[in-house]
């Protein structure tokens, strides 16, 4: 295919514009700031279109298939979450528009806030930060400062060593140093590794319930006892929360405070790094430590209150991610509170459904009741040769998104798989099949699996070339590549 540049014809344009109404002057631009030889393509509307659908067609999304990707939640995103945040209200809101200007814009901030307490159980949510790792480092921040306030030196934040990479980097991101809590046969935190490990250095313990491996951490109530007892804090990466809406909350674990992933578990559609949001959640002594501004109902108005006695500041121009706010408050109100436990019901049931079919070709090195995700081994195919990456890649001439792979790190060989609550029988049944058959090929016809992907637009990528020489600005030498 070849590149928008070279599809360029000179003197083609895609728009008609009127003619100027006023006379031409001369800007008497200096000589340095001159560009003579700009480079931009040009072409019709059609020729634009035809472009960007068969890049489009090239590409693969929740919209296109499967998507079982662990740990990152690819449910189908209702359109109508689209629908209404392309109201031309909260589409053309600005943010630097008075509070009387955007009642409407605050009030749904406001109750988005409500129905994520009610959710959580949490007594305050910010809606601030802009992704779940972001999430992570402002309750870090808030954790930090409570803790100077109370003349506490606490330096250290105890990870389970399940946890997604993100924690120990918001951890030394905040300052902090990390330590790592082992995960027993039962893929749940080792309690005697956590009560060795939590002392009157422990600042907080950062853990995921769901763990990443899927499984319910069923001490949990005695984890936070645990780190309570020692004056330490309790933060819950709530990423998973899919599989929890509606049947307990993290505040009934003994949670301080949490962030969640609207792009995840609240259907905004995410991937390529599009904007996204991590809200934090915090019981009621931690409140005055939010990033300022929170919003605040007074009589019938909305306020943004800049009066946050501890604020850590701003963490996020204006409020946040305002459009992922109304796709996730879209989602929720659609649902009703039925719905939301439906979510979550389903996403176990379809994980533990699949994880059942899977069994039988895959190594299962947790074999107990997952959540809304499971983990697998390739290590049976491992022996004839062909390694998780080469399944990986074999799913895609199957027409499916693999699942996230070689995470978690203490599982070899490792499939995380999140089938979500979007996906029907039907469609669980043909992925199981082509496991299967990729099964039954890594034992006859290994050399189609480890040469896969087949079909696609690329055959496999020299990925170690694409991280160390990534080509990113086009030069005309290089549209042979
Ligand atoms: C996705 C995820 C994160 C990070 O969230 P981002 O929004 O990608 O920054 C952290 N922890 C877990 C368990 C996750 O799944």
């Amino acid at each position: 295919m070849k590149l928008i540049f070279e599809k360029s014809v000179s003197g083609r344009m895609g728009v008609t514009l009127p003619k100027p109404g006023v006379p031409k002057s001369d800007l008497n631009i200096p000589e340095e700031y001159l560009r003579e030889d700009l480079n931009l393509p040009e072409l019709s509307e059609i020729d634009v279109v035809r472009h960007y659908t068969s890049l489009s067609l090239k590409n693969f999304g929740v919209d296109s298939g499967f998507y079982p990707l662990g740990s990152c939640t690819m449910k189908y995103n209702p359109k109508i979450n689209e629908s209404i945040a392309s109201f031309p209200g909260f589409r053309n809101s600005h943010p630097y528009q008075p509070e009387g200007g955007s009642q409407g814009a605050l009030q749904l901030m406001y109750k988005l806030s409500n129905y994520l307490c009610e959710i959580t159980g949490m007594d305050a949510f910010t809606l601030q930060p802009a992704a779940g790792a972001h999430g992570e480092l402002t309750g870090l921040m808030m954790a930090k400062a409570y803790l100077k306030k109370k003349g506490e030196e606490r330096k250290n934040i105890l990870i389970p060593d399940s946890a997604h990479g993100t924690n120990p980097a918001s951890s030394v991101g905040c300052g902090f140093d990390t330590i790592k809590i082992e995960t027993n046969r039962k893929g749940t935190v080792d309690l005697e590794a956590l009560a060795a490990a939590a002392d009157e250095n422990t600042a907080v313990l950062m853990i995921t319930n769901p763990n990443t491996l899927g499984i319910f951490e069923k001490d949990i109530v005695n984890i936070s006892k645990i780190v309570h007892s020692h004056g330490g804090l309790v933060y819950l990466d709530g990423a998973n929360m899919n599989a929890m809406l509606g049947i307990v909350k993290p505040r009934d674990m003994g949670v301080d405070m949490m962030h969640l992933n609207l792009h995840k578990t609240f259907s905004t559609p995410h991937g390529g790094g599009g904007p996204g949001g991590g809200p934090v959640g915090v019981r009621e002594f931690l409140k005055d430590f939010l990033p300022a501004p929170i919003i605040e109902k007074k009589k019938d108005k909305y306020i943004l209150n800049y009066d946050v006695t501890n604020s850590i500041g701003r963490v996020k121009p204006f409020y946040g991610n305002f459009g992922v706010m109304v796709k996730a408050f879209t989602y929720i109100r659609m649902l009703g509170s039925q719905g939301l436990k439906d979510v979550a019901e389903n996403a176990v049931l379809n994980a533990n459904y699949l994880m059942r079919k899977l069994k039988e070709d895959y190594l299962l090195p947790y074999d107990v009741v997952c959540k809304h995700e499971f983990v697998i081994s390739g290590e049976n195919q491992k022996k004839d040769g062909v390694s998780t990456m080469d399944i990986a890649k074999r799913l895609l001439d199957y027409g499916f998104h693999p699942p996230t792979i070689y995470f978690p790190l203490i599982v070899k060989e490792a499939m995380m798989i999140e089938p979500t609550e979007t996906e029907s029988k039907q469609t669980l049944d043909e992925f199981a099949d082509a496991m299967h058959k990729i099964a039954e090929e890594a034992k006859t016809n290994p050399d189609i699996v480890k040469s896969a992907p087949h079909i696609t637009p690329t055959r496999r990528l020299d990925g170690v070339l694409a991280a160390r020489k990534p080509i990113v600005k086009y030069k005309p030498s290089d549209s042979d590549v």
